[in-house]
């Protein structure tokens, strides 16, 4: 599931390939994508714009049109973006193009693609980014969010701590993956009440969630490029905690699968 680091690498692979072209025509291979508009009515919306600029919110990337629309995308599970030359020869990009969802063409002979493998991604037209976020009822992005802001959030919430960082409507981005990394460096228990961690462990956690994502963002989100102290590339039952070599455990917490050192991080 994209998180707010997978999301950022694409915001700017899609910022270093595929803004201002001009965009002639689009395919849709699979409408499922499609909300509230046809394929119809989305070739309509974007034919003769070109892609002005992004802006990223939690697990959410609007791309901005010359008319003032914009164009929501939602990766969710195994969607990506994918920028290529027209006809496809090489072969490791042609072997994806049968899970392009929509393809966007360039003046140039490029296109662009939002590939959903499990078509479970989302393309949307809409107006405003921030309406979007509010009538979804998005909180903050994990990453605009001041220290203060943040511990103002924690002290309000009896919940655990990765439910807590998980909760869209107070904090956008962050999900399983990066809520375990995150409470591993925090040496946090995930069911840890999140009002019980005071004033200093709020703060705490607000800078450790902040390393946590660039560090991801800084990889390209490849687990192999992560530091060595990150429980990502380890995420795996029974491999040794990476700080202190413990066997790592699977639990449920926040109703999800969550990874833990059970050394590093005991139960409240
Ligand atoms: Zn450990």
């Amino acid at each position: 599931m994209p998180e707010l680091p997978d999301v950022e690498v694409f915001k700017r692979y899609i910022d270093a390939t595929s803004l201002k072209k001009k965009i002639v025509r689009v395919e849709v291979p699979d409408s499922k994508v499609l909300v509230d508009c046809s394929a119809g009515e989305l070739a309509d919306a974007v034919r003769d714009n070109s892609l002005l600029g992004t802006r990223r919110w939690g697990k959410h990337l609007f791309a901005e049109l010359d008319s003032g629309n914009w164009l929501a995308l939602h990766f969710r599970m195994t969607s990506y973006p994918r920028y290529f030359k027209m006809p496809e020869g090489d072969e490791e990009d042609s072997r994806d193009a049968r899970y392009d969802a929509v393809r966007f063409f360039f003046d140039n002979d490029y296109a662009f693609a939002f590939n959903s493998r499990r078509k479970l991604g989302r393309i949307q037209v809409i107006d405003d980014p921030d309406r979007f976020a509010e009538e979804h009822d998005l909180g903050p992005d994990a990453l605009s969010l001041s220290e203060d802001q943040f511990a103002e959030l924690a002290a309000g919430s009896r919940a655990g701590v990765k439910s807590m960082l998980m909760n869209q409507k107070l904090l956008s981005g962050i999900g399983n993956e990066y809520s375990d990394e995150i409470l591993f460096q925090a040496k946090l228990h995930p069911e840890k009440k999140t009002n019980r961690l005071h004033e200093a462990g709020h703060r705490k956690l607000y800078r450790i969630m902040n390393e946590v994502l660039e560090e991801a963002i800084n990889a390209k989100v490849d687990p192999e490029k992560m530091p060595d102290h990150f429980l990502t590339p380890n995420r795996q039952e029974g491999k040794p905690c990476p700080r202190c070599g413990s066997a790592l455990e699977k639990i449920t917490a926040a109703g999800r699968s969550a990874y833990i050192c059970p050394s590093c991080q005991p139960e409240p």
